[in-house]
């Protein structure tokens, strides 16, 4: 890295720290701090004829592009509060509140269910989203009537900038955003989380679908395991509680570890999500993998006697019950079996600025290419408008799950679930 660039991060990172909210400066200082001692310091040290180690030409040249796009991704949105003319309801009075943002396409797990052993292939990174651009889009969402935000991915942690985009969606918050929520396979994560909260972070789910290290490796091709499980600590302590573990549960696979992750809900307060499998392209799905909610529930129930239905949001995806004296909970997603689509108020924006409307429709809008040819932020909103009067009652118009998998779509991990 030039000296030159090295002097530009340092300004950006200088205007970054002095445009931040009050109460997240000491956490964006110690975040970049630790990302890239040789920008802070730099940025410290006055510019570019500043001497020293940190600013001879090693030392320049061992900064990583990771600090540049940190700074520069964590750089000031404008809050433009403006009233916005179009609104975020759909022809059946749905109201779309709920934001879920694909950073990356990119997953460090090959879960055979998701995906092929090498991979999919990736969008050419000039036609993902910039921080800047994801950054304009979510200050839209928000002004619309968005109050929740979900990261997801592929997985969201190998995005170098992520604690930077969690500090910068933090600064919409006097716009109406009140939940920064993140989705993650847990395998980098107890690394990255102090810097998570740090930043901003308040609600996690991980996906976990097997407590079994054997079958954890063969199911996502990764030995990860422990590390996922040293993740699930980190974030208990760091008081991220009723704790979300999504579990996919597919017939023949890891159906019989339902009780062993029933045994986690009950001793900690973790919420165990029983999803339904679900068709996505390249996922192998058939009705013979697939376990219902109620057959699982109705199992569970008399193995373990005693549950009882807990009372959940009114958009909440899941059915929840707990045992007296339990730290935790069991919840079923039924997304195939009885879908809950009456009460939906999910966008979903893939890491290449699409706009779907609908988890399993194949038609999308894309905003980047908008923003690229010059939209207003009236115009960007017209089109998430027009997207959405088209939305329909129920999985995307598509009359059973043979007909969802039939259809074209991207896989779950460009998606982001
Ligand atoms: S299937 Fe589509 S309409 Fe139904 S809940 Fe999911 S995103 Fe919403």
């Amino acid at each position: 890295m030039t000296r030159r660039r090295l002097w530009r991060g340092a300004v950006r990172l200088r205007s970054t720290l002095s445009a931040a909210p009050p109460t997240r400066v000491a956490a964006l200082r110690q975040l970049v701090a630790e990302e890239s001692p040789n920008l802070f310091a730099f940025a410290g040290g006055g510019g570019p004829s500043a001497g020293g180690a940190a600013t001879s030409s090693s030392g320049a040249a061992a900064l990583s592009e990771r600090a540049v796009a940190l700074a520069a991704a964590a750089g000031p949105v404008e809050l433009d509060a403006a009233p916005l003319a179009a609104s975020l309801d759909d022809r059946y009075g749905r109201r779309h509140t709920y934001l879920r943002i694909s950073l990356t396409e990119r997953c460090s797990l090959r879960c055979t269910y998701c995906m092929p052993a090498d991979g999919v292939s990736l969008t050419d990174a000039r036609r993902l989203l910039s921080a800047e651009e994801l950054l304009r889009l979510a200050a839209l969402f928000v002004r619309a009537g968005v109050d929740k935000i979900r990261l997801t991915g592929g997985e969201p942690t190998v995005r170098p900038d992520l604690a930077a985009v969690v500090g910068a969606l933090d600064g919409l918050r006097p716009l109406g955003l009140r939940q920064i929520a993140m989705t993650t396979n847990g395998v980098a994560l107890s690394r990255l989380l102090p810097s998570l909260h740090a930043a901003g972070l308040d609600k996690l789910n991980l996906s976990l679908d097997t407590l079994q290290r054997g079958r954890f490796l063969e199911l996502t091709r990764r030995d990860a395991l422990p590390k996922v499980l040293r993740a699930v600590d980190a974030a208990l302590a760091l008081g991220y509680t009723p704790l979300k573990l999504n579990c996919v549960v597919m017939r023949g696979v890891n159906e019989h570890e339902v009780d062993a992750f029933a045994a986690l809900a009950r001793a900690r307060p973790i919420d165990v999500r029983f999803i339904e499998f679900m068709p996505f392209d390249d996922n192998d799905w058939s009705d013979s993998k697939l376990v219902p909610s109620a057959e699982l529930l109705a199992a569970l129930s008399q193995r373990q006697p005693g549950l009882r239905r807990l009372r959940t949001d009114a958009h909440d995806v899941a059915r929840t019950y707990s045992w007296p004296g339990a730290e935790g909970s069991v919840s079923f997603i039924s997304s195939m079996t009885e879908p809950f689509c009456g009460g939906c108020n999910r966008l979903r924006l893939t890491a290449d600025g699409s706009l779907k409307v609908c988890l399993f429709g194949g038609s999308e809008i894309s905003l980047r290419d908008a923003m690229r040819e010059g939209a207003s932020d009236a115009q960007l909103l017209s089109l998430v408008s027009s997207a959405l009067g088209r939305k329909h009652a129920r999985h995307a118009g598509l009359a059973s799950p043979h007909d969802i998998a039939r259809t074209k779509n991207r896989p779950m991990t460009t998606i982001g679930g």
